[in-house]
């Protein structure tokens, strides 16, 4: 299925729409700019619009695999993220605190709003704030390297003893 761009997430919610697809993490552009793998990967977007009772909200998953560059070693660090969503789509904060407790709030105004963006909000939550790999073998082997002794100054011990 080809993703729209915009959506009328209000309407979308009136008809019962089901969104299914993918998106390519480039097209992203804030999360775009936290990973290192924008241009291979896709985000798989499984959301459906709908009403529960009165209130109209977004449920479903979004699928991806992240890669952010680790803290302490700077290769990449896989971050795979299978998130259920589960949004109350509201027009003010009063509205939101009025809420199901299952869902959390997507503040929304009139008219259209970008399919991309609520899916680039629960994408970017997934990332830690401070990436690493949990056992971080790069970093060990860079801890190793950097421990071995300085060959100039193994030169320079030789030169003083001669
Ligand atoms: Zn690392």
């Amino acid at each position: 299925m080809r993703l729209p761009e915009l959506i009328d997430p209000l309407l979308c919610a009136a008809k019962g729409r089901h969104w299914q697809g993918k998106l390519a993490l480039g097209r992203l552009g804030r999360l775009a700019d936290m990973i290192v793998n924008p241009a291979e990967d896709e985000v798989e977007i499984d959301l459906r619009f709908h009403r529960d009772g009165r209130t109209p909200v977004v449920t479903g998953h979004v699928r991806a695999g992240l890669k952010v560059a680790c803290q302490r070693c700077l290769e990449p660090v896989d971050i795979a993220v299978d998130q259920a969503v589960s949004l109350g789509l509201v027009t003010s904060l009063d509205e939101g605190a009025l809420l199901p407790e299952d869902y959390e709030p997507l503040l929304i105004g009139q008219g259209r709003i970008r399919l991309a963006d609520i899916v680039e909000d629960e994408l970017i939550l997934a990332i830690p704030p401070i990436p690493r790999h949990e056992r971080c073998e790069m970093c060990e082997i860079r801890k190793d390297t950097l421990e071995r002794p300085n060959p100039f100054a193994v030169l320079a011990d030789l030169k003083t003893k001669t």
